[in-house]
């Protein structure tokens, strides 16, 4: 599938994007690949105004599943294990807002049916893969730094894109992201 944001899409959500808790929902995407709304609900309190994590607060959303999903993160710059997993078992396409920029992934099609073959043991154990992984990269992350923890999720079957705002200045451009292939995705 294709996403496009204009530098509209960009500013409505980084304004959305909470500095306290998570946000999430569904965003409408119109056949030209454009966004025509944004659906969310809000999670609980997960972090203080100084940034610091609450103590027993987990940062995180419940909103229904949609063809097009999107959430918010306070301070993480990079999808998480459980992020990736619900984009396998959701079967859709994530948007992802972090305080440095946006995240778009979808597992591909190979992913989702080894996954569906998993069993529940094989699912968690790859989810701790994705976690330590993720962890490894949490610095480089952090400062901006993506492509080996892309790389990595691309070798795992995630098709996965990162565009940073400082990228997405220009009010007159769009910005296009593919989702794998589009016609066997759409089909
Ligand atoms: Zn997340």
């Amino acid at each position: 599938m294709r996403l496009i944001f204009s530098h509209g899409d960009i500013w409505a959500l980084r304004l959305l994007r909470p500095s306290t808790y998570e946000i999430g929902g569904s965003l409408h995407v119109g056949e030209n690949g454009r966004i025509s709304r944004i659906d969310y609900k809000q999670g609980t309190s997960c972090r203080n105004t100084h940034g610091k994590l609450i103590a027993g607060a987990i940062c995180s959303v419940t909103h229904p599943r949609t063809p097009t999903v999107f959430h918010t993160h306070p301070k993480a710059n990079r999808p998480s294990s459980g992020d990736l997993r619900n984009a396998v078992q959701g079967e859709n396409t994530h948007v992802l807002v972090t305080p440095s920029g946006i995240w778009c992934y979808r597992a591909s099609p190979q992913l989702v049916s080894e996954w569906r073959q998993m069993s529940e043991t094989q699912r968690r154990r790859q989810k701790l893969e994705w976690r330590f992984v993720g962890h490894h990269h949490q610095n480089d992350t952090q400062s901006g730094i993506t492509a080996p923890f892309i790389a990595f999720c691309k070798q795992r079957g995630f098709f996965i894109e990162y565009r940073p705002y400082v990228e997405m200045t220009d009010a007159l451009k769009t910005w296009t992201i593919m989702m794998g292939p589009e016609k066997k995705i759409n089909a």
